[in-house]
């Protein structure tokens, strides 16, 4: 007689966002192996309410709920309660929280030893060092959903570390790949929130097109994979078929593909990386040929030396870089700074920063925050004002 495979208990941590659906179509799709039970959303109650009740979710909190709305029925508020449901008796913690908000969550369930399956590279980048100490000690394991990352993973798999000569990690390029440089003063968040190839969150996808993602995304590949910077490169590869490549001593070179879907990362980090039947659509390579691969144009997309080199340098620099870039997002969609702005803002912030203390979340926090005040303090009026 067979047994059915025990479900796995899904805790999912930014449930209404673009990943949090996106799971939720996972989940779905294979109720007869994964079981969610606990969902934390931001401010959106209705959305979360349709969660709880389409999957009889036994915990639910709103981080931000609006206070002069009532809370569905259950659903608990707060920070607190969504470390609490981070802490949960789960087998897999699915992180989707946009940016650096997710940090207290994350290290939550890294603490209860669970799986954490993270789409969010922000809180690697902001503490890689912590996060990384913290999983070691609580026997905690760290799986990537960002697609370059899973690709990698996937392509390290069964291999020997010490084998690995270069990890590659891909970038379509965003939608400014060929504009004229004389024009990106002029970007509007619109065009900036047009990507050509991956559907995301805006966060993400405004950092694709300053390529601030594939900065944040080395940095997170060198924390993930305990890869030194030199030995992590980035290729423009507009179509974004193949997801990153490893290149190994003995000359060979294993690369991950499919045709962009977020659901088939999403799908390997809950299942612990077994590959479900009919995730993501078939991919014949036949269909999608030339490939084309380009050298990263440093003029167009200082983001990745930027990244590089906060990263080399270590310590709080990273999460400078990352709290400095997400405010600069922020003022670029109010209007505040020009596209052109972002990077430069976020190199001044890391120039100006002292020094701080990396190995605690205060250290950590108060680092964010001093480079969230340096931004906020540099576009303090609308660009149509200056
Ligand atoms: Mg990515």
């Amino acid at each position: 007689m067979t047994y059915p495979t025990p479900r796995r208990r899904v805790v999912l941590l930014g449930a209404t966002g673009s990943i949090g659906r996106q799971a939720c179509d996972v989940i779905a799709k294979f109720p007869d192996r994964f079981e969610l039970v606990g969902a934390v959303a931001g401010r959106d109650a209705a959305a979360l309410e349709a969660i709880a009740t389409r999957f009889g979710v036994a915990r639910t909190a709103l981080v931000h709920p609006d206070p002069s709305a009532t809370l569905p029925e259950g659903c608990e508020s707060g920070m607190d309660a969504a470390c609490e449901i981070a802490a949960m008796d789960a087998d897999v913690v699915c992180v989707a929280i946009t940016g650096a908000a997710a940090i207290r969550p994350t290290l939550a369930a890294i603490d209860a030893g669970a799986s954490v399956a993270t789409a969010t590279k922000e809180v690697l980048v902001m503490a890689g060092e912590l996060v990384k100490a913290r999983a070691a000690a609580a026997g905690a394991r760290i799986i990537p959903i960002d697609s370059e990352h899973s690709a990698l993973w996937q392509c390290l798999r069964g291999e020997d570390p010490s084998s690995v000569s270069r990890l590659v990690l891909t970038a379509s390029g965003g939608p400014f790949l060929k504009r004229p440089l004389d024009t990106f003063a002029t970007i509007t968040p619109a065009e900036a929130l047009a990507h050509p190839t991956w559907n995301m969150g805006p966060k993400v996808t405004i950092d694709s097109a300053t390529m601030m993602n594939k900065g944040l995304e080395v940095i997170e590949a060198h924390f993930l994979f305990d890869t030194p910077y030199a030995s992590i490169d980035v290729s423009i590869h507009p179509t974004s078929i193949v997801h990153s490549w490893v290149e190994f001593r003995d000359g060979a070179v294993v690369a991950q593909m499919g045709v962009p879907d977020m659901r088939v990362p999403i799908a390997l980090a809950l299942a612990d990386g077994e590959r479900l039947p009919g995730v993501g659509p078939h991919l014949d390579l036949r269909d999608v040929s030339p490939l084309e691969f380009l050298p990263v144009d440093g003029e167009r997309f200082p983001a990745v030396a930027l990244a590089r080199m906060a990263g080399e340098r270590g310590g709080l620099a990273p999460c400078i870089f990352n709290a400095a870039n997400e405010e600069a997002v922020t003022a670029f969609t109010a209007a505040k700074c020009r596209f052109d702005e972002i990077v430069p803002l976020v190199g001044a912030a890391l120039e100006a920063f002292g020094e701080g203390d990396a190995s605690t979340l205060d250290g950590v926090l108060a680092a964010d925050g001093w480079a969230r005040d340096f931004v906020r303090a540099n576009t303090a009026e609308t660009v149509a004002a200056r």
